[in-house]
Order: C-alpha cells, then sequence, then structure tokens
C-alpha cells in the first residue's frame, strides 16, 4: 500500500498527510509483518526439525528408544569395556497366535515401558526390532550385569498375558573384551541368548 501510494504521488498530488505519513506507516508495518512471518516460519522449522529428530531416535510402536539410538550410543559412548545384553521375549509368536497381534502390541508395550524405566543412570535401553531390545550398561562389573539381568528377569514374570500366564525372556549377557569392536560384542551377547534358549528360556547366559 505504501508503494502505491508512492507511485500514484508520481501522477496526481495527493494531500500531505498521505504521501508523509500514510505511506511510511504502511512501510513500517509492513516490515513488522513480514517480520512476525518469518519469526513465525522459523520456529515451524524448527519444531519440525526437533520432530524428525526424536523420530528418528524413537521406536514407533514401544516409545522407547530404537536401534539406530542404541548403536549411535553404544559407538559414543567410549566407555570401555561396557556390556551388552540381548533380550528375546520367549515364544512370543505363541501369545501373538493365541491372542491376537493387538495383544502381542500391548504385551511389548508394557514390557518396554517397564524395562526402560528399570534402566537407570547411564545404562542404556532399545528396541532392537520385533521382540528384541537391547541394552547397553557401561560398566566392568559382570556381578552387577547378571544381578540386573536377573531382575529383568524377574520384572517379565510380572507383566500378565490375559490373565492366564505371564511373560519370560531369555538374555545373552556380553563383556566387551579390550579394543573389540561392538558388532562383536553383540554377536557374542547372540550366541549367548541362543544359549539361553536352547537351555529352556527364562534364564540369561554369559557369553565366553
Ligand atoms: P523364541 O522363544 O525362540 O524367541 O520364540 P518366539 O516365538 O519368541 O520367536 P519367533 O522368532 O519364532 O517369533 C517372533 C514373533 O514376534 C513373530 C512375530 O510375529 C512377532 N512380532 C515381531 N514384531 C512384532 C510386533 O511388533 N508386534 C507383535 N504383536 N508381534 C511381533
Ligand atoms: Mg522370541
Ligand atoms: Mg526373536
Amino acid at each position: 500500500m505504501g508503494n502505491t501510494a508512492d507511485l500514484i504521488d508520481e501522477i496526481v498530488i495527493q494531500p500531505y498527510w498521505v504521501s508523509i505519513y500514510f505511506e511510511d506507516s504502511c512501510r513500517t508495518s509492513g516490515m513488522l509483518l513480514t517480520s512476525y512471518g518469518l519469526f513465525k516460519t522459523m520456529r515451524f522449522i524448527q519444531s519440525i526439525n526437533n520432530r524428525l529428530a526424536r523420530e528418528l531416535i524413537i521406536d514407533d510402536l514401544t516409545k522407547v528408544h530404537n536401534r539406530r539410538y542404541f548403536y549411535q550410543h553404544a559407538k559414543d559412548a567410549q566407555h570401555s569395556p561396557y556390556v551388552i545384553l540381548i533380550i528375546d521375549i520367549d515364544h512370543f509368536k505363541a501369545i501373538n497366535d493365541e491372542f491376537g497381534h493387538d495383544v502381542g502390541d500391548v504385551m511389548l508395550k508394557e514390557l518396554a515401558t517397564k524395562y526402560d524405566n528399570a534402566f537407570t543412570h547411564q545404562n542404556k535401553f532399545a528396541r532392537l526390532g520385533g521382540e528384541e531390545f537391547g541394552g547397553y550398561l557401561p560398566t566392568n562389573n559382570m556381578t552387577q550385569a547378571c544381578d540386573f539381568s536377573q531382575q529383568l528377569i524377574d520384572l517379565a514374570h510380572t507383566i500378565n498375558v490375559q490373565n492366564s500366564r505371564h511373560l519370560t525372556v531369555s538374555i545373552g549377557v556380553a563383556m566387551q573384551t579390550p579394543n573389540e569392536p561392538l558388532d562383536k560384542v553383540v554377536k557374542r551377547a547372540d550366541q549367548a541368548l541362543y544359549l539361553a534358549k536352547k537351555s529352556g528360556r527364562d534364564r540369561f547366559e554369559i557369553a565366553p
């Protein structure tokens, strides 16, 4: 409007107040409005950015950290040695088959929330995929790691499946050896988990 008044000023003689006050106040309000618009746009982009960053590291179903976060954290934490736990729900397929996928989802959420609360301080917990979860404990104390694994096993027993049974989990425990890369530690924890499954489930095994 300010520019239009300015242009008309070139063609016709306008009242003094139009060419002085009206033009300037239009320009000033225009600038203020544009600044406000830019501020709002930047706030909006920032909120989308924050949401995307959060979604990148959070599991959709359970809302605990996901596999990407778990591996990144274990690599970045630079604590040596550390212990990796691979936790897998026992006979979960049977729960889905018997009670339905929706009930399975509820069980996954309940277990993940309880476990997430159990992992305090520098200990990290994540859903690695399906009915498999990971634990990262920055400690060199295997006894502590085993006591904690037993706590997790006991915690699973507190989760009721449709009042007809409770959940059980098997856990593979591996402590990092000097300079051992993360993928090797995870592989050993996986092998220990396999052993726990083979030895009857509802237990933890330590990787050699
Ligand atoms: P095991 O004790 O040997 O681990 O037996 P399992 O039945 O737990 O293992 P299996 O690998 O045979 O089956 C895993 C099941 O987990 C199959 C799959 O349908 C289920 N599952 C994976 N992700 C989800 C999910 O997001 N929701 C539900 N409800 N089920 C899932
Ligand atoms: Mg399983
Ligand atoms: Mg599994």
